[in-house]
């Protein structure tokens, strides 16, 4: 919804906002899906099954989502172009992308290099540094020492600690121990090790460990070169372990490093599925993880273990499956992003992050940490890497199917770009006449979503025109968690091929959490099913909930009861007075277009209501314009608020009641038409079936040349002249005044039905609310309001006060007030009595009351005032005949009993 709401408002301000849907249709999470629909569990599988057969089920299974979130987009309002949306599994899409990889390829930015990457070795395939981020956990691990015999003094024990106790081979650095057994470890760790009885006994000397043999715990490959020796490196640390680690090349970057330092042997004993290999013959074709206690227990048979301890620690799981993640040695394709570092920074300093934060900080320091992009899969449906090489490795990257076709020799228009058809092109090198084949290699499909403002046109093949029309974007909104997703990949590739960002301003939300703050997901059973939300409570309360219940940047509490709150709330309210308005609209037929009643002549509360109104406007324009509709939102609600609790409470009478003079009954309801106007333009982007609601309703019905939409309708503008500042300073000082009051007579135990004689409003804001003292005595029921300059005294006054302002109320009854009040109970009682009866509003009726002497000499006077007021024609002391209503009722403690008959 929030990607919907800016786009809605920018419309409604004049800009032209196209809203292409678009869809990612490739990668892992498709391809896992089809995989557990399949039952098929590793890559092999997968190739036994077919691979065209397999991409086949990934591309059914995408159209299959995008009519469910056709569905849910409609439902929510999202405004978006669904008939012309482009997908990332066409051909179309795969060329530009093609285009935009043969670019970089150009510039030497798009290389294969033999490293040890973050690899799931499930999915058998690498994952990137932004991926990787994506999904860390807390997990436990073993944490292993184990012995290490020198070669040439197997009675001197090499003490080292590791915490991948299947890693297999060599080592460094070094200092000494003794303990029943000579045991060599760093000396700063002697005594966390082994605690304070261990005795030093032989200091090596700077560097004298190095190069010194040691007889290896296993010996299932013999490296071709010399291995099994001691190294140094400075990554070792003696912050925990015993300053010895167990290195493995193959498995580790800063192994892999030192390995190549020393020239050390890079042997694989681990196949791509994550499982030891034949010649690791106890546990060949075993998961390595699982291994672990098998392995532990064999060092300990062997005495070679010297403790075993658990540890946590944050380890990295596939953001997909969930498999830990293995560093694995591997050849795969990059693109040398730290090349252009620089320049992302740069492009990144012209963009606008809502919240600013962000920019510098999160995002900032992913760029700043930037390391280049990991860009092949080993897997199927993705975007095929468009690199051919021959025997002798010469190179070619593709950027058309076109020069693909020349070079082939045979018409490629109908194929298919995905694996496995492309793989069956070839065609004779250029440089040396061998057979160039495909890489097999599919692309990360983060990097189809960042090429996604050229390849939707299908650009630079077609339709250049729109793309340099619309590029770069003026906005997109994602969760946070996506600075190192779309957000990046989007200025990455951008930045690679036009050096700037595709996108100048990015609203950054917040991730969604449930009541008790914790991260939504399936397996944890807290996650939130959108349609049973939207069956509930309807989409405007769902969008309108999201817009204004939070700070959008922050994590937010999403939970049905929120929901409802608005919904029982605002909405509400806003329902209410909208029928309201068509109720009375109708009845008195009036029409306010027709009303020509300049604002400066209308009642102070018409022109207070529509001075509100244009703050409202101003301030909800300046809060959308800086992408805050959070401030925009509830400002609307706030004046929502007060259109229903002050102006319409407060004016209803002037909509219908006979004594209201026709020219103020017409202002009253030119001013509402023109409030609900107005409502409906500013909740448009909000909410916007209700908005839309009362546009058809209460504005096209009267106004025949309205837009036939709300939301083909301007943005309303701010008449800053109706702005009475005066005028709402005072009424706001008034309804405190209001507050206040009726503070001080729940302190006093005096319901508001009982009029009392007076009320004196002290201290700041006294003048100014007193400017209002019709209105004040009638809220609070009092016979007359006075300014005071400091609070009276006395035992009658009860006050209440703000520190600033006080209201004191004089409690004391004479028998006339008090008569009132009694009057008021019955009048209550009365109308109680006719609603329970089923008498129309308007009918009219006979009256009878059964009441004590005492009491009915107190409300005798004000007989008349209850007839005109229950609509009663007669009314008597005694009983109606044969009545439609009767009722007891207690007054002041007396019971008198009512009846009524329908005149
Ligand atoms: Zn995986
Ligand atoms: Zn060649």
């Amino acid at each position: 919804v929030f990607k919907d709401i800016y786009p809605r408002y920018k419309t409604m301000r004049g800009y032209s906002v196209p809203r292409k849907a678009g869809w990612d249709c490739h990668g892992l999470p498709v391809e896992l899906e089809i995989e557990k629909e399949l039952g098929l569990s590793s890559k092999r599988e997968i190739e036994a099954y077919g691979i065209e057969r397999f991409n086949e089920r990934c591309r059914d299974s995408v159209l299959r989502y995008v009519s469910d979130w056709e569905r849910l987009t409609e439902r929510i309002a999202f405004w978006i172009d669904l008939s012309d949306s482009y997908k990332t599994m066409t051909n179309d899409y795969i060329e530009s992308v093609w285009w935009s990889l043969k670019k970089v390829f150009d510039q030497d930015l798009l290389y294969e290099d033999f490293k040890v990457v973050p690899y799931c070795p499930r999915c058998g395939t690498p994952l990137s540094d932004h991926e990787v981020a994506l999904g860390y956990a807390t997990v436990t691990d073993p944490s292993v020492y184990v012995r290490f015999p020198l070669a040439d003094d197997p009675n001197t024990k090499l003490l080292v600690w590791t915490t991948t106790p299947w890693i297999n081979p060599e080592v460094r650095y070094v200092a000494v121990e003794h303990g029943g057994e000579r045991l060599v470890l760093a000396e700063p760790l002697v005594h966390r090790v082994l605690g304070p009885d261990a005795k030093v006994v032989e200091w090596f000397d700077d560097g004298s460990l190095e190069g010194r043999s040691y007889e290896p715990p296993f010996r299932f490959a013999e490296p071709a070169k010399r291995a099994w020796y001691v190294v140094s490196a400075e990554f070792v640390t003696t912050e925990d372990g015993t300053g010895i680690v167990h290195m493995a090349p193959a498995y580790g970057a800063e192994d892999l490093a030192v390995g190549r330092e020393f020239d050390l042997p890079v042997v694989h004993m681990v196949d791509e599925e994550g499982k030891f290999i034949e010649a690791v013959t106890p546990w060949a074709r075993r998961f390595v993880k699982e291994a672990d206690p098998d392995i532990i227990a064999d060092l300990d048979r062997r005495g070679l273990l010297f403790r075993t301890e658990t540890i946590e620690h944050s380890y990295p799981l596939c953001w997909r499956c969930s498999t830990p993640l293995l560093y694995y040695a591997l050849t795969s394709w990059y693109i040398r992003t730290t090349a252009r570092k620089q320049q992302l920074l740069d492009a990144n300093e012209h963009v606008d992050w809502y919240p600013d934060h962000v920019k510098h900080g999160r995002f900032g320091d992913w760029l700043a940490n930037n390391i280049d992009w990991s860009l092949s899969r080993n897997r199927y449906w993705g975007t095929p890497l468009p690199i051919w090489r021959c025997p002798q490795g010469h190179l070619v990257c593709i950027a058309e199917v076109a020069d693909l076709a020349e070079r082939a020799g045979r018409d490629l228009s109908g194929l298919d770009l995905h694996r496995p058809f492309i793989d069956e092109v070839a065609f004779g090198c250029a440089e040396c006449g061998g057979e160039m084949r495909r890489v097999r290699e599919v692309i990360d499909a983060w990097y189809d979503s960042g090429s996604m403002p050229f390849a939707q046109w299908h650009y630079p093949f077609e339709r250049e025109d729109v793309f340099s029309r619309r590029f770069p974007a003026d906005y997109i909104c994602e969760a946070i968690d996506q600075t190192r997703g779309w957000f990046y990949s989007l200025i990455a590739i951008a930045t690679l091929l036009w050096g700037r960002s595709s996108y100048e301003k990015v609203v950054c939300l917040g991730l969604l959490v449930d009541k008790d703050g914790r991260k939504m997901s399936k397996s944890r059973g807290n996650s939130l099913e959108p349609w049973e939300l939207l069956d509930r409570f309807g989409a405007d309360a769902l969008r309108f909930f999201f817009f204004t219940s939070g700070n959008p940047w922050a994590s937010r509490r999403v939970y049905p009861e929120a929901i409802e709150e608005v919904q029982r709330g605002f909405l509400r309210m806003l329902w209410n007075v909208y029928s309201f308005y068509v109720l009375y609209g109708n009845t008195e037929g009036i029409d306010p277009t027709t009303v020509f009643i300049a604002p400066a002549d209308r009642h102070e509360l018409d022109r207070w209501l529509l001075a509100e109104l244009h703050d409202t406007i101003r301030t909800a324009t300046i809060a959308m314009d800086s992408y805050d509709c959070t401030g925009a939102g509830r400002r609307v609600a706030a004046f929502v608020g007060d259109l229903s609790n002050w102006y319409v409470r407060r004016s209803r009478r002037r909509f219908y009641a006979p004594e209201t003079s026709d020219t103020d009954k017409a202002a009253a309801h030119a001013t509402l038409h023109e409030t609900l106007r107005v409502l409906a333009l500013l909740l448009a982007p909000f909410t916007p079936f209700v908005a839309d609601e009362i546009w058809d309703n209460a504005v096209r019905s009267v106004r025949p040349d309205a837009p036939d939409s709300v939301h083909l309708a301007d943005w309303p503008s701010t008449d800053e002249a109706l702005i009475d500042e005066a005028l709402r300073g005072s009424m706001a000082a008034a309804r405190h005044a209001v507050g206040l009051g009726l503070q001080a007579r729940e302190k006093a135990g005096i319901k508001v039905r009982q009029p009392l004689a007076k009320a004196e409003v002290s201290g700041a804001g006294a003048d100014l609310a007193f400017r209002h003292a019709a209105i004040i005595a009638e809220e609070l029921n009092v016979k007359a309001v006075e300014v005071a300059p400091e609070p009276p005294s006395g035992d009658a006054y009860i006050d209440a006060t703000d520190g600033t302002m006080t209201v004191s109320l004089d409690t004391e009854l004479t028998p006339e007030l008090r008569g009132e009040g009694m009057a008021r109970e019955l009048v209550r009682a009365i109308q109680n009595l006719r609603k329970k009866s089923r008498l129309a509003v308007s009918d009219r009726i006979h009256l009878g009351m059964e009441a004590p002497d005492a009491l009915w000499v107190e409300i005798e006077p004000f007989l008349d005032r209850i007839a005109s007021e229950t609509l009663a024609v007669s009314s008597i002391r005694g009983a109606v005949e044969a009545p439609d209503g009767k009722a007891d009722v207690t007054i002041d403690g007396a019971r008198v009993t009512i009846s009524l008959r329908r005149a």
